[in-house]
């Protein structure tokens, strides 16, 4: 039996693993299908306060981990595949095995959708992200495109515009699903270019490991070509990993935790942290606070029973 489990090794599971630990709480931290989150997806991190040269993302989760083992925290391999969340304790299933705890922290992030391109993935943090605040500046007086046709594309591709000498949106349809005001404020941006009833077919250059350019199709003529694209940022949505709490706490229509203030959620002893709950800042450093937070109620939870 543990006081606390925590589900996730990004850096709000890190964090509450440090905080946790640090309380003598002994924490077991379930790593998942991503060792250190996402931010073991990049390379360079800029904006983490307490780096002025920037830091490696896996170095920096790598650095929270070891931090919170210092402390006692104990990380496990495996994933949750089930939850039982009715009665406390709690029990959750890891890869099959039952743990049990008095109380949860869950800290299991939401996945970027990505378009499943050949060379995508080996391209990550090498020219293709999934997030504009995060990788936008590197791309000072370069050559960007965005995908998607929502809010979050126009927004990306609107933000983008203050780096990139043009930023080109691409949307494999002829009518988006953006709001109205997002839409006309892109559409008004003389740094934005349209491509619809466009898709991608392969981003390059794997053999240079950075990205130079990528192949498109237009969807109606079926032509195809290639154009030369510096930074490339997927706006097309985020998955939160909340399938295993499904039907046991409030989730939002899309899947996302309904925070019941703090990092409460809505049952007694299961607290969230960072972007399994949090659709808006979406940071390394606000998920860690949000970890930080979610330890602090432990502790007082705990303590109250
Ligand atoms: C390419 C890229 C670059 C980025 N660059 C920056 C940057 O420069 N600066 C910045 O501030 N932010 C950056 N971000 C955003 C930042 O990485 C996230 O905001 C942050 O990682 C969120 O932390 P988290 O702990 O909430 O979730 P995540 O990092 O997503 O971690 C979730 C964890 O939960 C685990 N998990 C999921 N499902 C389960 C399950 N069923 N059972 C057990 N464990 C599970 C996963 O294995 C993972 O360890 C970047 C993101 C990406 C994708």
């Amino acid at each position: 039996m543990r006081n606390v489990i925590i589900v996730g090794s990004g850096c709000a599971g890190n964090t509450a693993a440090i905080y946790t630990a640090r309380a003598g709480l002994n924490p077991l931290v379930v790593i998942g299908h991503e060792p250190g989150g996402q931010l073991s997806l990049t390379t360079q991190v800029e904006n983490f306060p307490g780096f002025p040269e920037g830091i490696n993302g896996p170095d920096l989760v790598e650095n929270m981990r070891k931090q919170a083992e210092n402390f006692g925290a104990e990380y496990v391999w495996g994933g949750i595949t089930e939850a039982d969340l009715s009665k406390a304790p709690f029990t959750l299933h890891v890869d099959g095995v039952p743990q049990q705890a008095h109380a949860l922290i869950l800290a299991s992030g939401a996945s970027a959708r990505w378009l499943d391109l050949p060379n995508e993935q080996k391209l990550i943090g090498h020219g293709v992200s999934s997030c504009a605040t995060c990788d936008g500046a590197f791309y000072r007086e370069r050559k960007i495109m965005v995908i998607g046709g929502g809010d979050s594309a126009m927004e990306e591709a609107t933000f983008l515009t203050r780096f990139g000498s043009e930023v080109t949106l691409v949307h494999r349809r002829e009518e988006f699903r953006a709001s109205k005001i997002m839409l006309e404020r892109a559409r008004a941006n003389p740094k934005i270019k349209f491509l619809t009833n466009t898709v991608v077919e392969d981003v390059f250059d794997v053999n240079q490991n950075l990205v130079t350019g990528v192949r498109l199709r237009d969807t109606v003529s079926g032509k195809t070509w290639d154009q030369d694209v510096d930074g490339f940022f997927l706006a097309i949505g985020h998955v939160p990993n909340t399938k295993p709490f499904k039907g046991q706490i409030e989730l939002d229509p899309d899947g996302y935790i309904i925070s019941h203030g703090g990092a409460r959620t809505s049952l007694k002893g299961v607290f969230h942290a960072g972007d399994v709950q949090d659709r808006v800042y979406r940071q390394a450093i606000t998920a860690a606070g949000a970890g930080c937070m979610a330890a602090i109620e432990v502790e007082r939870f705990l303590a109250g029973h």
